[in-house]
């Protein structure tokens, strides 16, 4: 039985687990991936404090490299699901069942899919969530970036540089990324706006060859021949392991605490339902969770 198990080997979890072990208590991260963190796929990182800019894969070594010295155990497992019973809770992975007293849910999120015709016939074929791992394939090609937001505009710079047109299509005539991504993206001549409109299909024989597009206003339908599609219209939380409060898509519901709905369950990052999904909230998360479940720990061991 441990006193905490931490699911996800994140920035929220290593967060997590740094402070639980500095506060005493007998801790496991479990992390399935053997390359934890979506961060490890952002090309740049450039607004994390004290690193002006920095790759993701390294701010993720970083974080890792601090939990193992601070003495976070990281358990290697695939969570399937995490049961309530009471002060107990239980842990069923795809290599046996663990008992802890508490338990962090820090599993973050996968990219949402547009789901449109042909995205998943041409995934790998053409559709792409991830510009740093995908956008060398389009060398001198033209590709679409689906979005507004700072991952796609982030995206669009870094296949701007790679690919020989690049268009964002955005479902509005404005963008939500930072001004200085905006100006960014403004400033280079291979990149075309392409507002007001939808990604209705994906068309293509091998691989894609082309994207039907929608005026939202116009209703106006037209076909753009492209070699690749890259998508980043927000994220789907990984939270089907816990039968706890959820909002939207998915996302986790807590109080200020971390808290969720179940006594002793807590949940800190991009699986929760919170107004920003980055490195520094999933962070400043993970630190509150883990002293939230220290004062939920101490009473349960106090009461027994
Ligand atoms: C391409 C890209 C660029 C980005 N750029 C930036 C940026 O510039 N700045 C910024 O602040 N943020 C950026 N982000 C967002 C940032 O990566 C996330 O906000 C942050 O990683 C969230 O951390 P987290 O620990 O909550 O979740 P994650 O990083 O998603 O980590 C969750 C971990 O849980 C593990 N896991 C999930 N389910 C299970 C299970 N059942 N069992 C065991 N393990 C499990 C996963 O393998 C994963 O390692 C970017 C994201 C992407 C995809």
């Amino acid at each position: 039985m441990h006193d905490l198990i931490i699911i996800g080997g994140g920035p929220a979890g290593l967060t997590a687990g740094i402070y639980a072990v500095r506060y005493g208590l007998d801790t496991l991260v479990i992390e399935k991936n053997v390359v934890p963190g979506q961060i490890a796929t952002a090309d740049r990182v450039e607004n994390y404090p004290g690193f002006p800019s920095i790759s993701g894969m390294e701010l993720m070594n970083k974080f890792k490299e601090h939990a193992e010295k601070t003495g976070v155990i990281v358990h290697s497992s695939d969570v399937r699901s995490v049961k309530d019973g009471g002060d107990k809770k239980v842990i069923v992975t795809d290599n046996g069942d663990l008992e802890a007293l508490a338990v962090i849910i820090a599993t973050g999120a996968n990219p949402r899919r547009l789901g449109v015709p042909g995205e998943d016939t041409f995934l790998t074929k053409g559709v792409s969530y991830c510009a740093t791992c995908d956008g060398p394939f389009y060398a001198g090609q033209n590709v679409i970036v689906v979005g507004g937001g700072e991952s796609a505009v982030t995206d669009a710079l870094i296949l701007s540089d790679i690919a020989e047109n690049v268009y964002v299509v955005h479902r509005r005539d404005e963008l939500r990324a930072c001004s200085i991504l905006q100006k960014r993206a403004f400033d280079k001549e291979n990149i075309t706006f392409v507002w007001d409109t939808v990604v209705q299909e994906i068309k293509g024989g091998e691989f894609v060859e082309k994207a039907i597009l929608k005026n939202t206003k116009t209703d106006e339908i037209t076909e753009m021949e492209i070699d690749g599609i890259f998508i980043y219209v927000g994220i789907t939380p990984n939270t089907s392991i816990a039968d706890v409060e959820k909002q939207g898509a998915g996302f986790i519901v807590t109080d200020e605490k971390m808290e969720s709905s179940v006594s002793g369950i807590f949940a800190a990052g991009d699986c929760r339902r919170t107004s920003m999904w980055q490195v520094v909230t999933a962070v400043s998360d993970g630190a509150v969770a883990a002293i939230s479940a220290h004062e939920y720990i101490t009473s349960v061991k106090f009461e027994n």
